[in-house]
């Protein structure tokens, strides 16, 4: 009895005292951190019971796990579209993973932390549901990568603190407030986000190869498993206290040390390539040059026609040999060297030639076609036909896309609260005009062009009269570059793409038609919010369904009826105008 760890003041049951002092007697002894973790598991099954008889209460034979890993698990499979790059941040994300994404090895993300975790704490019960689980797991070390445990001490601690105080949502937002506990759930987060990672091999082994996760993980682990060694010193000295002090807090101070050294593993902004930059640098160097604008079609011809035939650097760099560049200057674009300083030696048609390599090389190796499966391309046909009322070949799937300003030229159908009703009525193109060159009626098909420019309202080029000499320059600056842009766009057709059956990949978007719609939408992992197979979202919304009085299909309210075949109530639908018929002659009997 006097070696027990714990011991309740009126033991009602003297036999559990004495099974769970057994338990922790044989946590000590054995050195195997299977057998630990297991006996840990079953004391936390216990909590309940150690806890009744705390209060003097006889231990009542409920056994309850006292984590809960559901809603943990519910967002592992979101973490690799959500939170690893390359994700966006969008506005509309879930709270949960906004949060983990604050977690993430990026650019310093604590600042505002506190700011978000209260607001969606105290706004939304699963937020504080899973802060509540997340610090669980990390203070009693219960991820498969902690090494070191929480001794029984500071467990009995927190199972009252967490099946009382923390249960009551004003305690912990206010814990939470007073105390800036913002450095200690910021780790939790990053610990849930490492063992969540480290579940899924495929996808730990790549961003390992990628951004040496392992950097990250080893410091969040190493850092949490010294946390729990700080608590477990504290226990053991405060356990038989009355007193006790704030324990996270005492950890939180080691813990702010840690975040000094911050560990940034994935950039902020996508990085742009060597040709990429190279192009913008020529684009400069030739506007502020006055160049005369050169296009040639033949050459940027024979450079697509390069590249689409083969994938190998080497050759595609040789076509600039062939378009008359010199072998010391081609040499160097290769070799990445080739840099602003080098470009007054070079004629102005020869940098053109370049400029135009490097669009083209960057365009072929972002753009890209994917046959779709048979079911969606069937299922795409059907709503097309549907949409059009036509079943001739109009070519109603037939879009365009301009190769040098990268307009789109299809009408998107974008999921958001501003959804903008006109794409979903719309039909044909923006922004496509026909070319009324004089040469066309050399050639027998007429030609679409780009009309981004001449359509376009240039708000923000619009020079003021009070702008200042700097701004004026600028602005100038950008007109020319539009100019320019616009004269090259109205001088190369448009690119027809068929997009049944097809994704289009273009410009860091991937575009399929609707199958319920035959809209032109983005494809992404909302696109299965709604259905099994890939949607627009937006015609999901205001879903026609057919009257139950009148037989209409429109869109409808559910009402309650009373139906006589199935001699019971339930749900149907009903439009507007038979819903107001039939409003004051309740209950609707069908
Ligand atoms: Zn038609
Ligand atoms: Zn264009
Ligand atoms: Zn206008
Ligand atoms: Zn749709
Ligand atoms: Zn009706």
């Amino acid at each position: 009895m006097e070696t027990y760890i714990w011991k309740p003041k009126e033991p009602k049951n003297i036999a559990f005292v004495k099974a769970v002092n057994t338990w922790i007697h044989l946590i000590q002894v054995t050195d195997n951190p299977f057998i630990q973790r297991c006996l840990y598991k079953w004391i936390d099954t216990n909590n309940l019971k150690i806890i009744n008889m705390d209060y003097g209460n006889y231990p009542t034979i409920r056994l309850m796990d006292f984590m809960d890993d559901r809603i943990l698990c519910k967002f592992i499979s979101q973490i690799i579209m959500d939170i690893l790059p390359p994700c966006k941040q969008t506005k509309d994300k879930n709270k949960i993973l906004h949060l983990l994404s604050k977690a993430c090895p990026k650019r310093c993300q604590i600042r505002n932390l506190k700011e978000i975790v209260f607001q969606y704490a105290s706004t939304d019960n699963e937020t504080y549901q899973f802060l509540l689980e997340v610090m669980k797991k990390s203070i009693f070390g219960a991820y498969d990568h902690a090494k070191v445990l929480l001794c029984f001490e500071a467990r009995h601690v927190f199972y009252v603190m967490f099946q009382f105080q923390m249960q009551n949502k004003d305690f912990f937002l206010k814990w939470f407030q007073n105390n800036n506990h913002q450095i200690f759930i910021f780790f939790c987060l990053k610990e849930y986000l490492c063992d969540a990672i480290a579940q899924v091999k495929t996808v730990n082994d790549f961003i390992e190869e990628k951004w040496n996760w392992s950097i990250f993980h080893e410091q969040v682990v190493h850092s949490m498993d010294s946390t729990r060694r700080i608590l477990n010193t504290i226990a053991k000295r405060e356990y038989n206290l009355l007193h006790k002090s704030d324990w996270i807090s005492s950890a939180e101070s080691f813990l702010s040390q840690i975040s000094k050294q911050h560990i940034k593993l994935f950039r902020t902004t996508p990085s742009n390539s060597y040709l990429s930059k190279l192009e913008t640098m020529l684009n400069k160097y030739l506007i502020t040059e006055n160049a005369p604008l050169a296009i040639n079609k033949e050459i940027s011809h024979f450079f697509l026609s390069v590249m689409q035939r083969t994938r190998d650097p080497k050759v595609i760099f040789q076509s600039l040999l062939a378009a008359g560049i010199s072998t010391d200057t081609v040499h160097a674009m290769y070799r990445e060297t080739f840099s602003q300083t080098d470009f007054r030696m070079m004629e102005y048609k020869d940098l053109f030639i370049m400029k135009e390599f490097c669009r083209l090389y960057e365009l072929i190796k972002h753009t890209a076609i994917f046959v779709l499966p048979q079911h969606l391309y069937k299922k795409q046909k059907e709503a097309l036909i549907n949409k059009e009322q036509c079943t001739a070949n109009h070519n109603h799937n037939i879009g365009y896309i301009c190769f040098v300003c990268k307009d789109v030229k299809f009408f998107l159908t974008k999921f958001s609260n501003s959804s903008r009703h006109s794409n979903k009525l719309a039909r044909g193109s923006l922004r496509v005009v026909v070319d009324n060159d004089e040469s066309i009626f050399e050639t027998k098909k007429l030609n679409f062009v780009c009309g981004r420019k001449p359509e376009r309202h240039v708000k923000n080029s619009k020079r003021k009269w009070n702008d200042d000499k700097k701004a004026v320059s600028r602005k100038i600056f950008k007109e020319k570059q539009r100019n320019r842009l616009s004269r090259q766009c109205i001088a190369t057709p448009l690119q027809e793409i068929d997009l049944l059956g097809h994704a289009l990949q273009f410009n860091n978007k991937m575009m399929v038609l609707c199958t319920s719609c035959a809209n032109v939408c983005m494809l992404d992992a909302s696109s299965y919010n709604y259905s099994t197979t890939l949607n627009c979202q937006v015609c999901f919304l205001g879903k026609h369904e057919k009257c139950i009085k009148c037989e209409n299909v429109t869109s409808c309210n559910k009402v309650l009826v009373f139906n006589r075949k199935k001699t019971r109530m339930h749900q149907a639908p009903m439009c507007s105008s038979c819903s107001g018929v039939y409003a004051l002659k309740q209950p609707i009997i069908i």
